[in-house]
């Protein structure tokens, strides 16, 4: 079972803050064994929702993958909610991209996060959980550990109401982010595993041209990246989205691969878009290409 752990909760030291969320403030925090951990503190409380709260941590206890964050424990009141996950020492891909204070990280290295990401991905959409769908990809949620392993953040814990097993689609809570978000959503109003695959081609684009989702600064044709990276891609023009550092680094056949697969992940159609499985093992190919 998922153990409870607990804190001296009115007692959380502000030098230890790594960052604030959708869910709360996080900080980082050791075990008594000397484990490092994430703690993300949320002071709304869980009120009525206790009980569905408990058999969705449980759940998402269960789930464990080399490329997903494990939740290793929590503490839940009904004013003080608590979440202790494993510490992600290396910070988020969305750091490596635009912080400058962060290591720049060579094209090589972006496929094999973008494989690792996508290997957890497909394990929540297929996996012994009954599919998952994470509902808000972007790279403020792919992970890196210690040795630049990339880990899937931030799944299951849905904003509104239990995690149910049985749905292949979830109608409720949105939790997506825009500039990520799926276009079927705002026809059907329903998020899919296929909304995850687009947010991941947002994704793909982000690692290549290091520049965000969504850039308001920018022509209004450039401003939404999935819009301008596929006009691109489609055009035969992906060289004029490539990052200019990383332009000379990139074989064109790993490069032309890429693009293929941003593409497929980002057609408007969900049907059209491949499963995780599919996207994964192009990636793979085009980190073949590259070596
Ligand atoms: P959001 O709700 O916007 O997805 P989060 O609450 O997941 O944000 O995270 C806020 C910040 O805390 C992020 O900058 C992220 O890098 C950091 N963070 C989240 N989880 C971990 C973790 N397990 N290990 C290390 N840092 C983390």
């Amino acid at each position: 079972p998922l153990p409870e752990i607990h804190f001296a909760t009115n007692n959380f030291d502000p030098k230890l803050l790594i960052g604030k969320g959708g869910f709360g403030n996080v900080y980082r925090g050791t075990l008594r064994d000397g484990t490092k951990v994430a703690v993300k503190r949320s002071e709304l409380g869980l009120g009525q929702g206790f009980l569905e709260f408990q058999t969705e941590i449980t759940i998402l206890s269960k789930i464990r993958h080399c490329h997903l964050v494990s939740l290793i424990g929590y503490c839940a009141e009904q004013s003080e909610m608590i979440l202790v996950f494993e510490f992600m020492e290396k910070g988020s891909l969305r750091d490596h991209l635009y912080n400058s204070d962060f290591p720049y990280l060579p094209w090589k290295q972006r496929l094999e996060i973008c494989i690792g990401a996508a290997q957890g991905l497909d394990y929540l959409h297929r996996g012994a959980a009954g599919g998952i769908i994470h509902r808000d990809i972007k790279s403020t949620n792919i992970l890196l550990d210690e040795n630049y392993v990339a880990k899937v953040a931030d799944f299951g814990l849905s904003k509104s109401g239990p995690l149910d097993q049985s749905q292949t689609h979830v109608t409720t809570g949105v939790k997506g982010t825009f500039g990520y978000l799926d276009p079927e959503y705002f026809k059907t109003l329903q998020l899919t595993k296929k909304s995850d695959v687009y947010s991941f081609g947002v994704v793909l684009l982000e690692v290549l041209c290091a520049r965000p989702a969504i850039d308001p600064s920018l022509p209004r044709e450039e401003a939404n990246l999935a819009d301008w990276g596929i006009m691109c891609i489609q055009k035969g023009t992906i060289e004029q989205i490539v990052d200019p550092v990383l332009a000379g680094e990139i074989n064109a056949n790993s490069l032309r691969k890429y693009g293929e697969v941003a593409e497929k992940c980002l057609q408007e159609e969900d049907e059209e878009r491949p499963s995780m499985g599919d996207v994964l093992w192009d990636l793979e190919y085009a980190l073949q290409l590259q070596q």
